[in-house]
């Protein structure tokens, strides 16, 4: 039996239940909700909780919500929402791209074990004086492959694994094939792969280089839907290429949605989700069902987002 940590407390893996691996709640800037709210989508924490009564009506039972402090994380916003719409939801430690002042000052910069501290902080005491603590250790690259400042968040995030056993999610750019270097890294830390998740993998459908990650022994976040550059049909048919392949119990589907938002003015909620008007049942209501029609048996449709998640957070 594994524990892992909610903003609700901790609670046995085997009761995560129908989980969403890629989610934001909230996704702006740091303090956006208490010093910004003006521009952020009306009612942000109703709107939230609105949408997650409505997932969980449809079956979701749990969300993962990868937002690190950069990309704006309120923890505190995060658990009223999780308590209020029953849906249970995993908080991360970590960073994402933005690089701080503190790895970038003139007067040179934190070292590895100074961030592998404060993330190890978190872990153990809570984020801030909150008392919540994360689940996930999360980490990002893109574009431009590991950059200096990246190398030293992705260091610190692998040695703060280490000390916690907490596991790893990578944020990777696949089109060029990033996640190589991010894990030829994490390998140098000592990292087991087995407590690593490289996720956007579906934003390429190079089936061979994907089939490679899940041979390093690797979790699989096909976490982009809709997403962009690549189709939603194209990325349904990468996911059951993948299963077809046996490595169903490896794969976390998701939407990396924003749930809420800043809201470009002059627009209207639904104007902005016109494109997807599912957001975090845009895989139970549209992908399911291609799958089913691609020949899939129900039973493992649904698996998907029960099997893959709990497999991931127990280190199996
Ligand atoms: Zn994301």
């Amino acid at each position: 039996m594994t524990k892992v940590n909610t903003v609700l407390g901790p609670i046995n893996t085997e009761d995560l239940g129908f989980t969403l691996m890629h989610e934001h709640l909230l996704c702006a800037f740091p303090n956006a909700y208490r010093d910004y709210p003006d521009i952020l989508v009306p009612n942000a924490l109703e709107y939230v909780i609105t949408r997650l009564k409505q997932a969980k009506a449809e079956g979701v039972d749990t969300v993962v919500d990868l937002t690190t402090l950069d990309l704006g994380r309120d923890v505190l916003f995060i658990q009223e929402a999780s308590r209020q719409s029953g849906v249970k939801v995993i908080a991360c430690t970590g960073w994402w791209l933005d690089v701080p002042r503190f790895v970038s000052g003139i007067m040179g910069s934190v070292t590895v074990d100074q961030m592998a501290e404060s993330f190890v902080r978190e872990i153990d005491k809570g984020i801030g004086d909150t008392g919540i603590k994360p689940g996930i250790l999360k980490s990002a690259s893109d574009m431009g492959g590991v950059t200096p400042p990246q190398e030293i968040a992705l260091r610190a995030v692998a040695r703060a694994h280490l000390k916690t056993g907490v596991p790893i999610v990578i944020h990777s750019y696949h089109p060029g094939q990033v996640a190589k270097q991010q894990l030829d890294i994490l390998k140098e830390e000592g990292v087991d792969f087995k407590y690593v998740k490289v996720d956007h993998c579906n934003d390429t459908t190079d089936v061979e280089y994907l089939t490679w990650i899940l041979e390093q022994g690797c979790t699989m976040g096909l976490d982009r839907y809709p997403g962009r550059l690549v189709s939603p049909l194209a990325r349904t048919k990468t996911l059951k290429a993948l299963m077809v392949a046996g490595y169903g119990d490896k794969l976390c589907p998701s939407h990396d949605c924003l749930l809420s938002y800043v809201l470009p003015e002059g627009f209207t909620t639904e104007q902005y989700e016109v494109l997807n008007p599912h957001r975090i049942l845009y895989l139970k209501k549209v992908v399911f069902p291609w799958l089913k029609e691609m020949g899939v048996a129900e039973g493992k449709i649904n698996q998907l987002c029960v099997t893959g998640p709990r497999n991931f957070l127990e280190g199996k």
